[in-house]
């Protein structure tokens, strides 16, 4: 039985305007003992390069950061007081499999570029008052992967350890609401292309992420409860850790944060509406078919399933197989950029 449910629907007003990961409804807000007055954000700084001379300064700015070893997929620029960073979230390696709480969602790539890329303080500063991410930052993303790539607080939005949960798939990444991509644990597996005494990731606050060993190459020394310490020059910098906090434990950095997110960055538009959870579905296999068009396998009950989902233009259309064959499809039309 073929059944065909067309459903364009046109998102405009779904655009969430926040990168939250909001798996599930937000809990009931805890204390945040580390809450502060929040400052003015500043008004966001445009940069513009002729095309003629960005290829150059993206290079130049790019070599400086662990951004350059994934320089076909993401791109930098920098002002005086900041870095940008342009990608799709999308990483090369392979994604979702190994998920046991899943919430429908799939991956589908981002627009982080121009005025919706991410940012970071070329200067970062100490702040007075650090934030922990065991009490906050519960929204948005706290970090940004060299492959361009977003990382949120290991903890979701109930509080819990999402790895331990298991809502991550064999790379430590699931999607949110808008199915972006993103991670919740260190990307460790980075390291053996960025080379293991550079970042693999930066905190929003611009402080590096470092994987298990020192920048100078020697064995990772001990950490505070943010997953960071000061070098021998007296510099901030964070590691990735196996376990808890994994990341950055939190920002030791000045940041702003506006509704429990720092500020700015990229905001989400959503293709379709959230989706709901799926007790029991384990994802076992994804693959990309071309460039814009994917299939997500998973099984449940005993019986697989399949999810295709193809961009076409400005819709996608997603074919949903059940293991009787019944076949089911949505196609969404894209939100204005
Ligand atoms: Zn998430
Ligand atoms: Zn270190």
């Amino acid at each position: 039985m073929l059944l065909t449910r067309r459903a364009f629907i046109s998102v405009v007003g779904i655009s969430l305007g926040l990168t939250a990961c909001q798996l599930r409804p937000p809990p009931a807000r805890r204390d945040q003992p580390n809450a502060t007055p929040v400052p003015p954000v500043a008004s966001q700084v445009v940069v513009t390069h002729t095309p003629a001379n960005h290829a150059v300064v993206t290079q130049q700015v790019a070599a400086q950061y662990s951004f350059a070893a994934f320089a076909s997929r993401v791109r930098t620029h920098q002002d005086e007081h900041t870095l940008y960073i342009e990608s799709d979230g999308m990483p090369d390696h392979p994604m979702m499999i190994g998920i046991r709480s899943w919430q429908q969602q799939v991956p589908i790539p981002q627009d982080y570029t121009g005025s919706n890329a991410w940012q970071l303080p070329r200067q970062p500063q100490i702040a007075e008052t650090p934030i922990s991410a065991k009490s906050a930052l519960y929204r948005g993303a706290i970090a940004i992967a060299a492959n361009g790539v977003p990382i949120f607080n290991a903890l979701n939005n109930r509080g819990e350890d999402a790895l331990l949960a298991g809502e991550l798939d064999e790379w430590g990444g699931h999607c949110g609401q808008g199915d972006d991509y993103h991670y919740h644990v260190a990307p460790l597996h980075l390291q053996a292309i960025v080379g293991a005494t550079n970042p693999i990731a930066y905190a929003l606050d611009g402080f590096p992420i470092y994987g298990n060993t020192e920048p100078d190459g020697s064995p990772m020394q001990a950490l505070d409860e943010f997953n960071g310490h000061y070098d021998a020059s007296g510099n901030y910098h964070y590691h990735g850790t196996t376990t808890y906090p994994y990341i950055n434990g939190g920002l030791r950095g000045t940041v702003v944060v506006r509704d429990d997110q720092i500020e700015p960055q990229p905001h989400i538009h959503p293709v379709r509406p959230p989706q709901q959870p799926l007790p029991g579905a384990v994802i076992t296999d994804f693959h990309i078919v071309s460039e814009q068009s994917y299939v997500l396998t998973y099984t449940r009950d005993g019986a697989t399933h399949t999810v295709e989902y193809t961009r076409n233009g400005d819709t996608y259309t997603f074919v949903f197989s059940d293991a009787s064959g019944t076949r089911t499809s949505e196609s969404y039309r894209m939100p204005p950029p």
